[in-house]
């Protein structure tokens, strides 16, 4: 009983286990489509709220020092004794309780949230529990001397892509801000990702199979990404089909390809151990691996002419990656990949060509401007992906940067004659998203028709945009 004379009864639970029986009992099957859409967005805002209050209850239990009266002692132990958790969800809960809680000091005042921007949209229901934990690991690895204000802004960012956006971009964003934030690489330098990087060849189990892990730097990473992604697309090098296509094959036949691909039953890490084994096969020399889409296989790096004057920014690979302004240009000396620099407008140059098939040049400059594929919500990256003409080539479209676009396989498929067929259009002169690709979906999916621009691969242009307006400018903090 509470200091109002209330129980356990009077604080809703025993409504809310009331309201969720009625809810399990309910007959989903006469709902409108609409309305199964609408309850599961409800349920999650509920179920968002819910975990939100897991970490006042966590705070509460160790104001009373419950978890040391008990015999866990501990509030992780406690929590999987109390409640039967795993310890990586315990663990979670507590460091999201620890952020995101506001604690009484032992003067007696009440400390607010460390991270109070997330925890009042937690507890709003408006960002799931997998955000708070990728918003939790990016502000952990912001520099402690940053201005309040700073911290205040990148919490701000990230909170706000939350509300609209996936939680898997966020590490990405985090990126981003970091080396913003530290532009001259003193928190995380070249030098400390040297000291981490190893890789790990377990010893063999019974079976004869070995397990890996490590840690890649980001000029390994980018090299390796360029190799995977002719090697280990579906169709090639396939060990269990003689068929498929071989690493030293000297072109790429469309055909050969399309139908081992066909047969391709492999998982994506089944076919990076298979481009890995056909990589290291006599006769095999990474170096002559020929093209992939029309590009030599090689890192590709972007970055605007304005980092490259500062010194600063992100530059990034075709693979969706990052890398420190030294390192692509360490990459542009040693190991000729190809280095794409954007004018100030993040614009590459017109190249207007008469070929069906869009030229490096082009491609290279569709990898810079779009950065992978266009289509609303797609994540594959700009090395996995073809050219596609937005007015097809048949209908007389040309092919100019202004009427080419990068779609990844199975979005490019999208695009057809049929009537379930997604459009593409380019964004107008009074769009944010001016010159961009546009993508309608099918009347079935959007009844609107409206055209929509995919962000993901430009969270960056974004950040900056954000932290630019703001009062505080981190870059200038390198200057
Ligand atoms: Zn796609």
């Amino acid at each position: 009983m509470n200091s109002k004379g209330e129980g356990l009864e009077d604080c809703g639970i025993a409504e809310l286990a009331a309201a969720v029986q009625s809810l399990s009992n309910s007959s989903l099957k006469d709902f409108a489509d609409g309305d199964v859409v609408e309850l599961m967005q409800r349920l999650e805002t509920c179920k968002r709220q819910l975990s939100a209050l897991d970490s006042r209850l966590i705070i509460e239990a160790c104001d009373r020092s419950l978890p040391e009266g008990s015999a866990a002692k501990d509030v992780v132990p406690f929590l999987r004794q109390t409640l039967g958790l795993s310890k990586y969800d315990a663990s979670l809960r507590v460091k999201i309780a620890m952020q995101c809680g506001e604690f009484f000091e032992p003067t007696g005042h009440l400390r607010p949230a460390t991270l109070a921007k997330t925890a009042e949209a937690f507890e709003a229901g408006d960002i799931s529990r997998d955000h708070v934990r990728n918003i939790i690991d990016v502000m952990n690895h912001l520099p402690a001397d940053i201005p309040v204000q700073a911290r205040a802004e990148a919490e701000e960012v990230l909170v706000g892509h939350s509300r609209i956006g996936w939680p898997d971009d966020l590490p990405k964003i985090g990126r981003d801000i970091l080396a913003r934030v530290d532009p001259d690489g003193k928190v995380v330098s070249d030098a400390d990702r040297r000291r981490r990087r190893g890789l790990i060849l377990g010893r063999p189990g019974v079976d004869g199979m070995s397990w890996i892990e490590g840690w890649l730097t980001p000029e390994l990473r980018a090299l390796l990404d360029a190799v995977f992604a002719k090697l280990a697309r579906p169709g090639m090098c396939n060990i269990d089909d003689l068929e498929s296509l071989a690493a030293t094959a000297e072109s790429v036949d469309s055909k050969v390809l399309e139908a081992a691909a066909r047969r391709d039953r492999r998982d994506a890490g089944q076919r990076t151990h298979d481009a890995l084994f056909a990589l290291l096969q006599p006769g095999v020399d990474p170096a002559k691996l020929g093209s992939h889409r029309g590009l030599p296989v090689q890192a590709i790096v972007t970055m605007s002419l304005d980092d490259l004057e500062r010194g600063a920014g992100v530059p990034t690979t075709a693979s969706g990656g990052h890398v420190s302004i030294n390192e692509a240009l360490k990459m542009a000396e040693g190991t000729k990949p190809v280095l794409v620099v954007l004018d100030a407008d993040g614009m590459p140059l017109y190249l207007g060509r008469c070929d069906r098939l869009a030229s490096p040049a082009q491609r290279l400059a569709l990898i810079a401007r779009d950065k992978g594929c266009t289509r609303p919500g797609c994540e594959t990256p700009a090395s996995m992906c073809a050219v596609h003409h937005i007015t097809d080539w048949a209908k007389g479209g040309p092919t100019d940067l202004n009427n080419l676009t990068l779609a990844c396989d199975h979005c490019h498929a999208l695009v057809n004659d049929s009537a379930e067929s997604w459009k593409t259009v380019v964004m107008g002169k009074d769009s944010p998203y001016r010159g961009r690709t546009g993508w309608i979906a099918p009347k079935r999916l959007d009844p609107t028709g409206t055209p929509r621009v995919n962000d993901r691969h430009h969270v960056g242009q974004r950040v900056a945009a954000v932290i630019e307006s703001s009062c505080l400018s981190w870059g200038s903090r390198a200057a």
